[in-house]
């Protein structure tokens, strides 16, 4: 569903994105690892249109996509700080793509409902975003995101904010969304328990470099050099 040739981006004189090359399948669930600054949320944001690549291709459903506006791409982003309106309640908040859109009334209600009981809040539409937890944000956030509809859902580091019990939930709930949606996660985590436990298929990153791709099993069984192999074998 999307795909990356030799994308290239430097900020000033800093190169932070090198020759990369990137094939994703719709339907499957990845994820982006690496340590901080390797180049993970940049690729998001190449991918969402909030940035645009010096050189290279970038395809979406094999159309090339470079100078497509955010707006036009089939594309979400949940973020680790939420980003949620405070000033809404929880409906108002996720209703508000679906309302841009100009769907009907019913048909908004019956959305906002549905995403809102795949990620287990169906009783806090009427909640002011201020009474819920970080994991409760954390939720409406993504039912946001999945009420536009994207094809592809961009998760940065979206547990990282959360503690050690709630984060294992997430990461199961998450899978699980995945699942039963069938669209396409691209999730970008610096902890490779993490990756492992969740990914169909994980991109390691240095430097603006992608190390190493492939699946969980193939990542920890064959780390393809020092850096991928010191990495996953990091303990967080
Ligand atoms: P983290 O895990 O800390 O979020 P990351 O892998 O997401 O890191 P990026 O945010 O993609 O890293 O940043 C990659 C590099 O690009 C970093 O060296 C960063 O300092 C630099 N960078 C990112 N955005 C900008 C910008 N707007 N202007 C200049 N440099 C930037
Ligand atoms: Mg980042």
């Amino acid at each position: 569903i999307i795909e990356f040739q030799q994308v290239d981006l430097s900020f000033g004189s800093t190169k932070v994105l090198n020759k990369i090359d990137l094939a994703l399948d719709a339907g499957k669930f990845y994820t982006l690892l690496g340590p901080s600054g390797s180049g993970k949320s940049t690729i998001l944001k190449l991918i969402s249109g909030q940035l645009q690549a010096d050189s290279g291709e970038i395809l979406f459903e094999g159309q090339r996509i470079n100078h497509l506006p955010a707006e036009k791409r089939r594309v979400n982003t949940v973020f680790q700080n939420y980003a949620l309106f405070p000033n809404m309640n929880v409906f108002d908040n996720v209703a508000f793509g679906p309302k841009l859109k100009g769907l009907g009334k019913d048909e908004i209600r019956h959305k906002v409902e549905t995403m809102l009981s795949l990620v287990k809040l169906a009783d806090f539409s009427d909640r002011e975003i201020n009474e819920l937890s970080g994991g409760q944000q954390q939720r409406v956030a993504i039912a946001r995101a999945l009420a536009n509809d994207p094809e592809v859902l961009l998760l940065d580091e979206p547990l990282s904010a959360l503690d050690y019990k709630l984060r294992k939930d997430m990461q199961q709930e998450l899978r699980t969304i995945q699942k039963r949606l069938g669209i396409t996660f691209v999730f970008v985590t610096h902890d490779q328990e993490e990756a492992l436990a969740m990914s169909d298929w994980i991109f390691v990153m240095n430097d603006g470099v992608i190390q190493q791709n492939g699946t969980p099993e193939d990542i920890y069984d064959e780390p393809i050099n020092h850096f991928v192999a010191d990495f996953i074998g990091e303990s967080n």
